[in-house]
């Protein structure tokens, strides 16, 4: 519990226009503990608030913050327990929506009432635009078959028998907006159907088979198209799986809203120019402004050898001690790339190879 409050205690604080904030209310955006602790919370409101209202409702589903509940007490009773729900925080109140004409969504699923039975259908908000990845993106192959697979299964798990046909168009309708070919989809699709038509004709025994991992090593890599999908091919053969990662996306050529992180104050990969005019690439994980004092004692250091063998500490003192008439500019050091996103390796090796080549 100590560490909990820690881990939460340091989480809270951000930056917005140079100046620090200190978030009062809720558990920090973005942390790996936020979301468990989130649904830890609603379980205790939600206990707490079936186990002290007299009547009971008939069925209980929660996803997150979403319930779908059966009650069957009538309407004045429903509006009792709602304000029973919403008196345990004000800051976590819960809204209400009642079945139309026997329809009622919950997640993406429209469940629509079929006497004696239910049936099951994809539901869409009113605010959804069918838009997915353009067929034309800048994308590895396998990410655009995924996007037809991804809609194509969810429709064949989701809708009951009644209404595969028409959802089956419908996605054939959007993928197609979207540039895929027709060709394409109707492969997936026959594809799709095969396999689940398999997987229910035989359950899948649970031997040490099939629990055998074998053991694969991932890695990503930058998406350049038509390289890349060889690339991953040869790779694939000496054991190496990769996935690709879109670099540059429209995204990053809109302002986020957010602070830039002082550049001392990141880390990452980093260049430090010489007077001479070439440049020192390195990688680090503490902040960028430590990193560079090192360096500096570092030089310092290497300037007092008096034995040309001895061991410098980075290649950068070297080349200062073999040219003790340049100097390093440190107040222009610069991180070329942070943390996030590529493997720092490989963001150095790629660094290096576009400074030397
Ligand atoms: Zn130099």
């Amino acid at each position: 519990m100590t560490l909990v409050r820690l881990c939460n205690k340091f989480s809270l604080y951000f930056r917005f226009r140079e100046k620090f904030f200190l978030q009062v209310k809720g558990l920090p955006m973005g942390t790996v503990l936020s979301p468990f602790l989130a649904n830890f919370y609603m379980d205790f409101i939600e206990q707490s608030a079936l186990h002290s209202f007299p009547l009971k409702h008939s069925l209980w589903f929660r996803f997150v913050d979403d319930i779908l509940a059966v009650w069957e007490h009538g309407q004045n009773s429903l509006k009792v327990f709602l304000a029973h729900l919403n008196s345990f925080d004000s800051n976590l109140q819960f809204t209400i929506e009642l079945e139309d004409s026997g329809k009622l969504p919950f997640l993406d699923v429209l469940i629509i009432k079929n006497i004696p039975s239910l049936d099951f259908s994809i539901y869409r908000k009113p605010t959804h635009n069918d838009r997915y990845l353009h067929f034309s993106s800048n994308h590895p192959p396998c990410v655009k078959r995924g996007v037809v697979i991804s809609l194509v299964d969810r429709f064949l798990k989701i809708c009951s028998r009644n209404h595969v046909k028409s959802e089956l168009d419908y996605v054939k309708d959007i993928l197609f907006c979207n540039g895929y070919p027709i060709n394409l989809i109707e492969n997936i699709i026959d594809r799709r159907l095969k396999k689940i038509k398999q997987e229910n004709r035989k359950p899948v025994p649970l031997d040490s088979g099939t629990l055998a991992i074998e053991k694969k090593t991932f890695t990503t890599l930058p998406y350049v198209s038509k390289l890349s999908d060889k690339l991953g091919k040869i790779l694939k053969r000496h054991n190496l799986s990769v996935s690709f990662k879109t670099e540059q996306k429209v995204e990053h050529f809109f302002n986020s809203g957010k602070d830039k992180t002082d550049p001392i104050l990141g880390s990452g990969v980093y260049r430090v120019p010489c007077s001479c005019g070439r440049f020192y690439i390195g990688r680090t994980n503490q902040q960028l402004g430590e990193r560079l004092q090192e360096h500096k004692i570092s030089i310092d250091k290497s300037l007092r050898l008096e034995n040309k063998n001895d061991n410098f500490d980075s290649a950068l003192a070297q080349h200062i001690y073999e040219n003790p008439a340049h100097l390093v500019l440190f107040e222009e050091a610069t991180l070329i790339s942070t943390v996030n996103g590529l493997p720092q390796s490989f963001k150095e090796a790629i660094e290096i190879k576009k400074t030397y080549k």
